[in-house]
């Protein structure tokens, strides 16, 4: 069967860059794929997280999955702390990575960049993300623009460990979005948008009042000639509110390039804005009624039993394999 495993961290606010590259694709391939939807709250620690506003947020993440349509009753939705082989099976992929390659990473030489100390969980981080998906045997991963070299590292694990030891792992294979996939920031074409950049006005989180929507996006960065034009380019400002658009309406580059022909941004704008809203209206009332409720406890407590007992033969799988004494 097919396997699929991703998650969204619960660190800052989650906004429409990853409902583009992350939680839209989880609605749209639940049905394709065994999906297990999980919230990285072991990841999210590895730059500090405000204990309350980690819990807030890890609650929130969870919401809004649902919200957005991910069906508990067919997908796993866990949170990651809560499966414990996670852990576990990342200290024994630490001693398989080396140290040349995780320094190699690209996401790791942006995030410490400039700061005076630097956790060593922020290093190993793309280790732990390689045992969340080897437990499960995921055989798809969707990647946004910013993970694939993670995932290749977590097949060049996987395949050095099967090669070494046994083989237990399944090599996953990156499922690559055709758009969307890397939204950059409203203030800064040249940036992804990011839930941790500081500058809220870079991104819109998928829980601003619509009245915020639409002034986040009239302050939107655009280029120097006036037409609504997708040429990453020439107008990379212009070129990813297009893809925005194209996300939330559903229409295709071209129509919209078409639609707005001719006319300044001023409409553009405004019409993108609506896009937004109106998408996001719906899963923001399904978030409120759930985030509270036990109804969440129990998809997460469920989630969580469901998740552990795979994540177990895995964990006993590479265990044996490695010569540990297991019962
Ligand atoms: P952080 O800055 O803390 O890393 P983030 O915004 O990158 O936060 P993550 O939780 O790291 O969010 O990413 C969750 C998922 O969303 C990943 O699959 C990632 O590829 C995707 N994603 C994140 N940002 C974008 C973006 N700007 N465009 C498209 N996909 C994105
Ligand atoms: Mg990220």
């Amino acid at each position: 069967s097919k396997i699929m495993l991703s998650g969204i961290k619960p660190s800052g606010d989650l906004n429409i860059g990853g409902y583009s590259g992350a939680l839209s694709q989880f609605v749209a391939l639940q049905h394709d794929y065994d999906c297990y939807f999980f919230i990285p709250d072991l990841h999210a620690i590895t730059v500090y997280q405000d204990p309350k506003e980690l819990h807030q947020r890890s609650r929130d993440v969870a919401a809004l999955y649902v919200a957005a349509g991910v069906d508990p009753n067919k997908a796993v939705i866990f949170l990651q702390s809560q499966v414990r082989q996670h852990a576990e099976l990342s200290w024994l992929l630490e001693t398989q990575a080396h140290f040349g390659e995780l320094s190699r990473m690209t996401q790791f030489k942006d995030k410490s960049g400039g700061k005076d100390t630097v956790s060593s969980g922020l290093f190993t981080y793309p280790v732990l993300m390689a045992a969340d998906i080897l437990l499960y045997q995921a055989t798809h991963v969707p990647v946004g623009d910013d993970q694939k070299q993670h995932l290749e590292l977590t097949r060049d694990l996987a395949a050095r460990f099967n090669h070494k030891y046994a083989p237990t792992f399944t090599l996953p294979e990156p499922v690559i979005q055709e758009s969307g996939a890397r939204i950059m920031g409203l203030d800064d074409p040249s940036n992804k948008m990011s839930k941790s950049n500081p500058n809220q006005g870079s991104y819109v989180s998928l829980l601003d009042e619509p009245s915020v929507i639409r002034k986040k996006f009239s302050r939107a960065v655009t280029d120097s000639d006036m037409s609504v034009r997708y040429d990453w380019e020439a107008k990379p400002a212009v070129s990813n509110l297009i893809e925005i658009y194209s996300v939330f309406s559903g229409d295709s580059i071209d129509a919209i390039e078409k639609r707005y022909e001719g006319q300044g941004y001023g409409t553009f704008k405004k019409e993108l804005a609506e896009a937004v809203v109106s998408k996001l209206e719906p899963i923001q009332k399904t978030y409120h009624e759930i985030v509270h409720s036990e109804e969440l406890d129990r998809i997460l407590k469920n989630g969580a039993e469901r998740a552990a007992e795979k994540a177990e033969q895995t964990l006993l799988a590479a265990k044996r394999a490695m010569g540990f004494v297991t019962f």
